[in-house]
């Protein structure tokens, strides 16, 4: 089984209309969506996942933004995929994210900044779990899997 990993469209992704955008990215570099669905984000649920920011004195204004509309959670797969999507997206603030990436790109905020992506695999785990039911989870193989990776890759 392939590694997965979260990713999510943010509002100003979507209020923007980016997210034709930003999900080429990902498909250009030759990912597999896995999963994908509109949710709205809530209070509870943004507690938990952005619990290591609840000290903050920015952490209300980041709640505020990430339940003003639905957002997208996708599930992204392939090999190393935590790591590579995190180095598409970019660096957090758009400032300062290299020209290229998502962020780079597409943002010129520390907040508003696109999209989350989980910060490693371990975490890619947890927070699949948070958005997506298994069922929600798909395995198929992409047709041209011998073309995106060597044999002894896969
Ligand atoms: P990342 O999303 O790059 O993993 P963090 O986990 O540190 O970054 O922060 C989560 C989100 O909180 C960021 O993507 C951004 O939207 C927001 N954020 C982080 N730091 C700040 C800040 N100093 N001011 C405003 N918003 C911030």
């Amino acid at each position: 089984m392939t590694e997965k990993t979260l990713v999510i469209l943010k509002p100003s992704c979507i209020q923007r209309g980016l997210m034709g955008a930003v999900i080429s990215r990902f498909e250009q570099k030759g990912l597999r969506l896995a999963g994908m669905k509109m949710v709205q984000l809530d209070d509870a649920v943004l507690d938990e996942h952005y619990a290591h920011l609840k000290d903050k004195p920015f952490f209300q204004c980041v709640k505020n933004s990430m339940k003003s509309i639905p957002v997208v959670v996708q599930c992204w797969a392939g090999k190393d995929v935590a790591n590579v999507v995190r180095r598409l997206i970019g660096v957090t603030n758009g400032r300062d994210a290299s020209a290229g990436t998502i962020r780079g790109d597409f943002s010129v905020s520390m907040q508003e900044n696109i999209v989350h992506a989980s910060d490693s695999a371990q975490s890619a785990k947890v927070e699949l779990k948070r958005f997506f039911k298994e069922t929600e989870i798909y395995e198929y193989t992409l047709s041209v899997e011998s073309n995106l990776y060597s044999e002894d890759e896969i």
